[in-house]
């Protein structure tokens, strides 16, 4: 049905009304008055939801290209950086790190596990010699639906001296508690079309104070993600190149919902979501494919055996208007993934759950009794 759809998948992730209408508007001038005060206001609140008193800057990208941002402002040549991989996202980042001529070792983990925060411990402590530069790790793997101990894995970074830690904070910023200053984070790459509730474009990279004292040795080659520009920029609430403005509109409207909600509501919701879409699988007889108690907040990967996943997933959308993410590579088939990240509500979180078990009744799957999901799932948003 037209301008019916409903997206869960992890990203783009649906947008608020006030959202849409604050980017449809004419652009301004990037060099105004009036542009350098949504500048200076989105920065600030910018730094709430990194909970920083760092820099975040904003790139025109996606979330790649705050993560090679990142990157590409704190290594040079050669250096060798430590990369975890435990999907798809992961494996970017190591293909990333090797476009650039860094050494990459690279720790692995089996898609669907977590990644072993003593393996990097390992590493880190085996390096006297402190070699290792950085150490470069996606926060909530999307691909997986697998949530890794950032907190933990940083604070063998911490202790090894040297390090940096980058993160990959895209599916885990505006999800989950992501305390920048805190955790002693050095770099947190991020993108609008994820918990910030907005249409993709915009990219976001957070920089502490050791990130830019690494910034002035890095010689990897930059310009328009030179991130020393945008700071001296954001320094005069501006901008080096075109800004995407209308993005901007959008970014300060949801800014501003997220403030409202709080941070502390808006983890809670992610959470209560996550546990709720659990708690539906389990209960319709379809196996989660993270490891139990590596869940993300953001984004459940269900691996229905003996049953088609992408003939679900397009029955779903077909049937209901509902789009779910497919598994990537290997898992093409085996594994679909439920977005609940950004602009969801416990009625969305229902409905998706309500429409993958009347589906699966059409199609003759279903392997417990209709409403069993749903049951479940209202259990878990009632607790
Ligand atoms: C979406 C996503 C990215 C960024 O992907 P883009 O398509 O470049 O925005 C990076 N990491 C994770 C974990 C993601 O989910």
């Amino acid at each position: 049905m037209q301008d019916k759809l409903t997206l869960m998948i992890p990203g783009p992730t649906p947008v608020p009304e006030t959202v849409l209408l604050a980017m449809s508007r004419h652009p301004i001038g990037h060099r105004s008055a009036d542009f350098q005060k949504i500048v200076k206001r989105t920065t600030a609140q910018l730094k709430w939801l990194h909970q920083t008193s760092g820099d975040v800057l904003a790139l025109t990208g996606s979330g790649t290209a705050a993560m090679e941002a990142g990157i590409i402002n704190v290594l040079s040549k050669g250096d060798r950086v430590l990369c975890g991989d435990n999907g798809k996202f992961g494996e970017r980042w190591v293909k990333v790190a090797k476009a650039y001529g860094l050494d990459v070792q690279v720790i692995k983990a089996d898609w669907g596990q977590p990644l072993d925060p003593e393996a990097f411990r390992a590493a880190l402590e085996a390096d006297t010699g402190k070699a290792i530069r950085a150490v470069i790790i996606t926060h909530s793997e999307t691909s997986t639906g697998v949530i890794n101990d950032l907190k933990t894995i940083t604070s063998h970074v911490r202790a090894h001296g040297t390090a940096l830690t980058i993160a990959d904070c895209v599916t885990s910023l505006g999800a989950t508690n992501v305390p920048m200053d805190e955790w002693g984070l050095d770099v947190v790459g991020s993108g609008s079309q994820k918990g910030y509730m907005m249409p993709p474009g915009l990219a976001f990279v957070a920089m502490g104070e050791r990130a830019w004292t690494a910034y002035e040795r890095s010689d990897l080659p930059k310009f328009y993600l030179d991130l020393g520009k945008y700071r001296k920029s954001a320094a005069a609430d501006s901008n080096p190149f075109t800004p995407a403005i209308n993005l901007y509109f959008a970014l300060e409207a949801s800014l501003e919902i997220m403030q409202a909600e709080g941070l502390e509501a808006i983890f809670a919701r992610h959470d209560r979501h996550r546990r709720a879409t659990q708690a539906a699988m389990k209960a319709i007889g379809l196996p989660l494919y993270a490891a139990e108690g590596y869940g993300s907040p953001a984004i459940t990967a269900v691996a229905p055996e003996g049953i088609d996943a992408e003939a679900l997933r397009k029955k779903v959308k077909d049937r209901f208007d509902i789009l779910l993410a497919g598994g990537q590579d290997h898992l093409k088939g085996k594994v679909f993934r439920i977005g609940h990240l950004g602009f969801v509500c416990d009625r969305d979180v229902i409905t998706a759950v309500a429409a993958i078990e009347a589906t699966l009744q059409e199609l003759g799957l279903a392997k417990a009794a209709i409403g069993a999901g749903v049951g479940a799932a209202a259990l878990e948003l009632a607790r």
